[in-house]
């Protein structure tokens, strides 16, 4: 659905510039950014997909994955076509490409937001899938109304939106699992094309504004997988942002435009694990494997597991009140009153 977007000035002649993420793409009359979702059309700058979506689902919150926020609970989930990063290795190719005639597309209003989270007996809401940045100005109207009937909200992220508009949203917005693709400018160029500075100052921004944020880190096999680049990562965290932030190493699995590099070995997801450690994370967690004891979250007073995960099986008989069920310790973790 077309409507006039927010976060944009003219330029000379009929040009435009749209200031919703960090590229600040300028672009010409009938032209689109290179989200694929705003067109200038007549001097003006319009959002091509506001209410459009193309997927909804209720997801177990674990599966954004955010694990200090909300545990066991389920949010509402949807997106919508586009995505202002071109990532060879994209897993949600199929919307991330496609445009707003999209043919599966649903026409939704932020009201009926708040109706399919009742419906679907969810918790909160996530704006999830592709990259909810480009869809800001249906995401702030919706989140606005879903917060006042008393849900939470939550971005799963990439992490390139523009200052503005997260001190925007962020009043309306609890929680984001932001990607960090790799801890390398050259990376983000190559792989993404895109920077890898706009992602961190959203990360120290974020934090700053009280937002509950999560990192994902995808460990690809000789793109991003240097032990010093993950030191160097874990460095930065615990240096501008805070030890107690959960940082989820994921495994890679081929995908998309990247299909000759194999899945990230076990070994060297135990090697960053220990590596995040080492350098003070106190909340690692190793995503998409299917052994072990990584997903657990762990009493660092006492060691006891307060919150067990196999898969989306949840466990949570360690944990009382937000703290440690054997002695006591607060776990900084974002809880429903009865847990
Ligand atoms: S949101 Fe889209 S049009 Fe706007 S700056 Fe980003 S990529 Fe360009």
């Amino acid at each position: 659905m077309k409507r006039e977007a927010n976060f944009w000035n003219k330029l000379e002649g009929k040009k435009v510039q749209c200031n919703l993420c960090a590229h600040g793409c300028k672009i010409s009359q009938d032209k689109v950014g290179i989200c694929g979702v705003r067109k200038n059309e007549n001097g003006r700058l319009y959002t091509m997909i506001y209410g459009s979506c193309s997927s909804m689902a209720a997801d177990p919150i674990e599966k954004k994955p955010l694990y200090h926020f909300y545990p066991r609970t389920y949010a509402f989930s949807m997106g919508t076509v586009g995505c202002n990063f071109k990532c060879s290795h994209c897993q949600n190719y199929s919307i991330s490409t496609a445009d707003p005639q999209f043919s599966h597309m649903q026409e939704i209003t932020p009201e009926q937001v708040v109706e399919y989270t009742k419906q679907y007996n969810c918790q909160g809401v996530s704006y999830t899938y592709n990259e909810p940045t480009i869809w800001h100005e249906f995401c702030y109207d919706s989140a606005k109304l879903v917060k006042k009937a008393g849900f939470y909200t939550c971005y799963v992220t990439n992490g390139y939106i523009s200052e503005d508009p997260l001190r925007e949203l962020s009043p309306v917005l609890d929680a984001m699992n932001i990607d960090v693709k790799a801890f390398k400018e050259d990376f983000y160029k190559k792989i993404c094309k895109a920077r890898l500075e706009p992602v961190l100052n959203t990360c120290v921004i974020a934090n700053e504004l009280d937002i509950h944020i999560e990192l994902t880190y995808l460990v690809i096999p000789t793109l991003n997988d240097s032990l010093d680049e993950i030191r160097d990562l874990c460095r930065w965290i615990v240096d501008k942002l805070d030890e107690n932030i959960p940082v989820h190493f994921s495994c890679f699995h081929p995908d998309y435009d990247m299909t000759n590099i194999p899945s990230t070995p076990m070994e060297t997801l135990l090697k960053i694990y220990d590596i995040a450690k080492e350098e003070g994370i106190l909340f690692p967690y190793l995503g998409n494997v299917s052994h072990g004891d990584y997903e657990n979250t762990v009493c660092k007073k006492c060691g006891n597991i307060c919150i067990e995960r196999r898969g989306y099986s949840i466990n949570l008989d360690g944990l009382r009140n937000g703290k440690c069920m054997k002695c006591g310790n607060t776990i900084p973790i974002i809880i429903n009153k009865k847990i």
